[in-house]
């Protein structure tokens, strides 16, 4: 280490993953893809890969146990990463969980959580496997590993996207992030007059998003039924803008994508009004809607038409074109990854 001092923020969060990284090369063939996608993939055998995925949870970064059960935050934990395993067109079968917990937190506290896991690893279909333990000085960490499987021919790469390809999401966007800002003002609203009951009426669909997301096995499911494999694929934890710019940056692609298209639910509309936001930017901006955001060929338009858990938001184009959102009023506007910048 030199005496040169370098601010974190300087980077960003990829990066600095990739400032870190890129000096390691791979050293095994069986290593088919390291980092950079949403689970690395690993030789099973001639046709089958396994994936792996892993995420980090720090209290007072991802999470805030004011609004946030921790049977709840336990079902997240794994929802998430499981979502990342969808991402790669995949199938989770296990997990290893990881915990750094203070003395703040009873037995009682943990179990919680670990119900929660629990009813996760039963939705899922998932085993826990194994983990560690540790304390912490303060606070609450964990860290989740998802391992899955899928057929090598169907996995699905951030990189695959190809110009004309159809970008779809599915479900909607933009509720999770609204249901943490009313989560938040209540919170505010409590702080300052704790005799004051929250007002959460009318917004049970938008908090649900938020303190219980599913990750979209079922869409796995669909999409191997309809016979399509997707030519890439990123789940949207992050915001859509941010995932756009992913598949796009991965794949040497420009995209155009229309606020029109994109799928939002009305009580996410109505609560983002009520906010003086704008719904798409809650779309493209919010994050942890955990649902996916993937790319396919002209030719599969007909098996995704109607599907109601599929919607068409744009298409992909050259390099060279850019990657541009079409506002109702037909403007282009450049997209930019607002992301989560974690050292902002
Ligand atoms: P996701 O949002 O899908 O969970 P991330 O943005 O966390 O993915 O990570 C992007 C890529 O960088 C992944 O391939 C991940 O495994 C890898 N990565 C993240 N942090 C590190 C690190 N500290 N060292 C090595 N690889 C990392
Ligand atoms: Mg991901």
């Amino acid at each position: 280490m030199s005496d040169k001092r370098t601010e974190l923020d300087t980077l960003g969060e990829f990066g600095l993953i990739d400032h870190l990284t890129k000096n390691f090369e791979t050293l095994n063939s069986s290593t088919q893809f390291g980092i950079g996608d949403d689970a690395a993939v690993v030789a099973l055998s001639e046709s089958e890969s396994q994936l792996i995925s892993t995420d980090m949870l720090i209290e007072g970064v991802h999470f805030n146990l004011m609004y946030m059960p921790l049977k709840h935050l336990g079902y997240k934990a794994v929802a998430s990463n499981v979502s990342d395993i969808c991402a790669m067109n995949g199938v989770a079968e296990q997990i290893t969980v990881s915990i750094a917990v203070s003395n703040r937190f009873p037995i009682e506290a943990l179990e919680e959580l670990y119900d929660g896991i629990h009813a996760a690893c039963k939705t899922y279909n998932v085993d826990l496997i194994g983990g560690d333990t540790s304390s912490s000085l303060s606070g609450l960490t964990i860290s989740i590993t998802a391992i899955g499987r899928a057929k090598k021919e169907e996995i699905t790469y951030r990189s695959g996207a190809k110009e004309n390809d159809l970008l779809v999401s599915t479900g909607d966007l933009g509720a999770a992030y609204m249901g943490l800002q009313v989560l938040e003002r209540e919170k505010q609203v409590f702080e300052a007059s704790p005799d004051i009951q929250p007002d959460l009426d009318g917004h049970d669909y938008i908090i649900g998003r938020q303190l219980k997301p599913e990750a979209r096995v079922d869409v796995v499911g669909f999409l191997k039924q309809l016979n399509v494999v997707p030519t890439s694929m990123i789940d949207i934890s992050d915001g859509l803008a941010s995932e756009i710019m992913h598949i796009c940056t991965a794949s040497g692609v420009g995209c155009h994508v229309y606020d029109e298209k994109i799928p939002i639910d009305g009580k996410t509309s109505m609560t983002a009004i009520d906010f003086n936001l704008d719904p798409a930017t809650c779309a493209l901006n919010g994050g942890e809607d955990y649902e996916l955001l993937f790319t396919v060929r002209q030719e599969d338009y007909d098996k995704i038409k109607g599907n109601p858990h599929m919607t068409v938001i744009g298409h992909i184009t050259d390099k060279n074109d850019g990657i541009y959102f079409i506002d109702k009023n037909g403007s282009a506007i450049e997209l930019s990854a607002q992301g989560w910048n974690h050292f902002k």
